[in-house]
């Protein structure tokens, strides 16, 4: 583990991998940054679910991480643990469930925890740097401690998506867009304002390129630890290469000189690809031309077909969303040797071929192991709905990380 001495320490674990691996570092990270001593505190616990995404492909928070840190604080006593997030503005207006999709629903089931969709909460008003003010859910202020686990990935406005990024989340539908009035000046106000208690970065599988939602995933191995979320922020950008300036709300935040220097210090070790910006994006996401999308009667001609293609195409959107669900109704194991080392890796429930098949009772259908296995160990029944989408998208990027 490399410990950084800055104001507010921070902590990289790397080559980590596996299921064993994320459990044992998430250990080793509560014992860094003790949790208060009051075991009968309300912890929130705040994943990147903004898409409806898998963690593979770069975008959402690895459920490993979550049930890893879920288990790890029910180890140490803790019993009231609630997931909560809110998706983007685009997804949710048309009415698409992202935490059905990323299975959060059922891993809260499963493991007994409460699930918080943030966007439909009662809510606080903050003002934020351009004096506007947003609603922000008033679970995040109810929570006794807050624990961020936001994904590592680039952003074509605002350079990375990290732990500071991830509180976009706690904003409610439309007020997402108000943070673009003067985004990083505002996004610095949110960070401010909006207390985290311990942030821990999945950056197993990140995002490089054109993040945060149509990028290339990329396999790193680090889990990113720290209470400040600028702090984490700044330490990541330097390890995926980027120099503190080049981050504009990293530079309004400003730092001190002693950090700087550690910061300074820091080498760019996962030379990730930067996003690049997009001149026909910065001026089409203008709030001016983007709030009449949120219009009801625009909805048919913005939700699908020829006009969502072609704002994708020239890169204005990076998503285009599918309504069909999935519907899947078996797995059929082809190599169970196969099936059974890729589930060790990615499996979230740590499962393990039982008599010929993977027990569908205690599968989470969150498709890691299928989405991972190019040597087509696994073969499932169904239809496919919006996931045979992002396997044309980014199953080729996937297939490439070789865990
Ligand atoms: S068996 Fe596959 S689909 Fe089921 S929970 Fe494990 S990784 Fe997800």
């Amino acid at each position: 583990m490399e410990l950084y001495n800055l104001s507010k320490k921070v902590v990289v674990e790397r080559n980590i991998f596996s299921f064993k691996e994320i459990e044992k570092s998430i250990s080793k990270i509560f014992d860094l940054f003790p949790l208060p001593e009051n075991k009968n505190i309300r912890i929130l616990l705040k994943p990147n679910c903004n898409n409806d995404l898998n963690a593979l492909t770069g975008n959402s928070t690895d459920l490993r991480v979550i049930v890893c840190v879920i288990n790890e604080l029910k180890k140490r006593g803790y019993k009231e643990i609630i997931l909560a997030e809110g998706c983007n503005c685009g997804i949710n207006h048309i009415g698409i469930d992202v935490l059905e999709r990323l299975r959060i629903k059922s891993l809260g089931e499963i493991l007994n925890v409460k699930i918080i969709d943030l966007n439909k909460t009662t809510y606080r008003k903050i003002t934020l740097a351009d004096d506007k003010f947003v609603k922000i859910s008033e679970e995040i202020f109810k929570a006794d401690f807050v624990i961020n686990l936001p994904k590592l990935k680039t952003h074509v406005e605002a350079g990375i998506s990290i732990a500071t990024k991830n509180l976009m989340g706690c904003l409610q539908g439309l007020e997402k867009r108000r943070i673009h009035d003067n985004f990083f000046p505002n996004i610095v106000s949110l960070g401010n304002q909006i207390r985290i208690n311990l942030n821990i970065v999945d950056g197993i599988i990140a995002m490089e390129g054109n993040g945060p939602g149509d990028g290339i995933a990329k396999k790193v191995g680090c889990l990113v630890a720290g209470n400040d979320c600028f702090l984490v922020d700044a330490v990541c950008a330097k390890l995926m290469g980027y120099e503190i300036n080049e981050i504009k709300y990293l530079k309004i935040k400003g730092f001190s000189r002693e950090d700087l220097d550690v910061l300074d210090k820091i080498q760019n070790t996962y030379n990730f690809i930067k996003a690049k910006k997009n001149l026909m994006s910065s001026v089409l996401l203008k709030n001016i031309f983007v709030r009449p999308r949120y219009w009801r009667a625009f909805d048919p001609i913005f939700s699908s077909g020829f006009i969502p293609d072609f704002l994708y195409k020239i890169k204005v959107r990076q998503d285009v969303y599918i309504k069909d669900e999935v519907n899947l109704d078996a797995f059929e194991i082809l190599d169970v040797n196969e099936c059974n080392r890729l589930l060790d890796i990615i499996c979230p429930m740590e499962l393990k071929v039982e008599n010929g098949n993977i027990p569908i009772d205690k599968c989470l259908k969150c498709m890691y192991c299928y989405f991972l296995d190019n040597k087509k160990s696994i073969k499932i029944k169904g239809e496919f709905g919006y996931l045979q989408q992002h396997i044309d998208r980014f199953g080729k990027f996937i297939h490439k990380l070789k865990l």
